[in-house]
């Protein structure tokens, strides 16, 4: 497809190529929209096997992040960015100073954080180089690791979920199974024991099983967390999990998880209404890091990330109504939640507010 045409077609506003061949950096910024505010969301870093390969990633993730803060109430655009490169050995100082200078250069047009193959040592280097970054170290105000908010929100939208099927969401009363117990699933975890739930987990790395085994979960296979006769499945590991294979044999009456894009595609998520299940959204479920980050904009609290997070219940509430009223499916409902807070903000026009204008050259003197 033509460049124009593509970015036309998912509607972007602007796409950033940078350049700098000394210190080997090829980067694509991509921000979607930002109507509701300045765009925001992490930087990749991977070694694309074509530069569509990246440009197709940093489209459908930066869009992807609009829908998200869109549907969470938060007042930010959707944006992303990739570096072109393999982490484990094409990363300098100098590859994320040059980066970081680009990010400035848009003056706070995108706000970048980290995402897959980016820590927190690159981050500090990015940040030498532009404020426009969040999720950067605690020592510099920053909000640390923003997996515990996650689980945090994603248990808010597992209570939306429970709720809107038993009209109980006494979390206790019901089991789960949690496919990953990475750092959000084993938070996840923690907070379903601590509330008394039969927890099953699933995970490729067993020392991350065992610690959820001493919290009393029980441990199921890699492909038996499909067939586990449990209320709730929560995907908290892998994409792409619902899909045509998988889809006839689960038995689950909800699925809520933090994994990103759970579903194989649309028809997915078509076939979960078809059989009853409810599905809450995963974008809308897992937006607890983003709230947690975005925070940092007006100096970083625990208690409001924490607060922000249990917006998640009323969001996720708002879906199935929105499914309900318009009769479609919740994944349908959750884009169109989104499109209409962007339109109807959108069109807010305020008069002019008033400001102190400058008149260079000009000279108010009396008589
Ligand atoms: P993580 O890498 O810490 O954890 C993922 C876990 O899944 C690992 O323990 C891994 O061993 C396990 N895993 C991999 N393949 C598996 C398989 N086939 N079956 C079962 N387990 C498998 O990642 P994370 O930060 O916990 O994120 C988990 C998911 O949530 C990802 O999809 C991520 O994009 C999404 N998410 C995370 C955050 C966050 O705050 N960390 C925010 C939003 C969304």
């Amino acid at each position: 497809m033509e460049l124009f045409e593509s970015i036309q077609t998912s509607g972007h506003e602007q796409i950033v190529f940078c350049n700098n061949s000394e210190v080997g950096l090829k980067a694509i910024i991509a921000i979607h929209n930002t109507t509701l505010g300045p765009a925001l969301g992490g930087l990749r870093m991977w070694p694309y096997g074509s530069e569509q390969e990246a440009m197709d990633d940093v489209l459908r993730l930066s869009r992807g992040m609009t829908y998200k803060a869109a549907v969470s109430g938060l007042n930010l655009g959707g944006g992303k960015a990739v570096i072109i490169g393999d982490p484990r050995t094409d990363k300098s100082e100098a590859l994320f100073r040059a980066f970081g200078k680009f990010i400035d250069t848009l003056h706070g047009r995108y706000i970048t954080a980290e995402d897959v193959g980016i820590d927190v040592n690159d981050m500090e280097f990015i940040f030498q180089e532009t404020n426009n970054v969040v999720g950067v170290h605690q020592v510099h105000g920053g909000s640390g690791d923003p997996s515990p908010f996650t689980a945090y929100g994603t248990m808010q939208g597992i209570r939306a979920a429970l709720q809107y099927k038993y009209g109980n969401e006494d979390v206790g009363k019901y089991s789960f199974a949690v496919q990953g117990a990475g750092h959000v699933g084993y938070h996840l975890v923690r907070l379903l024991r601590e509330e008394g739930a039969k927890v099953f987990v699933t995970d490729i790395n067993q020392e991350a099983i065992d610690a959820c085994v001493e919290m009393g979960a029980e441990q199921v296979g890699l492909d038996d967390i499909y067939d586990v006769e449990a209320d709730v499945f929560s995907p908290c590991a892998l994409g792409a999990v619902i899909n045509e294979n998988t889809l006839p044999r689960l038995k689950f009456k909800i699925v809520a998880g933090a994994a990103n894009n759970q579903l194989a595609d649309d028809a997915a998520g078509d076939e979960l209404d078809k059989r009853g299940i409810v599905y809450a959204p995963d974008y809308a479920v897992n937006a607890g890091g983003l709230m947690n980050v975005s925070i940092e904009f007006e100096g970083y609290s625990e208690e409001r990330a924490y607060r922000m997070s249990r917006t998640i219940y009323y969001n996720i509430g708002r879906i199935f109504a929105i499914a309900d009223r318009d009769k479609i499916p919740s994944w349908k409902a959750s884009d169109r939640m989104a499109e209409e807070r962007i339109a109807i903000l959108g069109r807010l026009k305020m008069p002019h507010m008033g400001k102190p204008h400058r008149f260079p050259g000009r000279e108010r003197t009396s008589g």
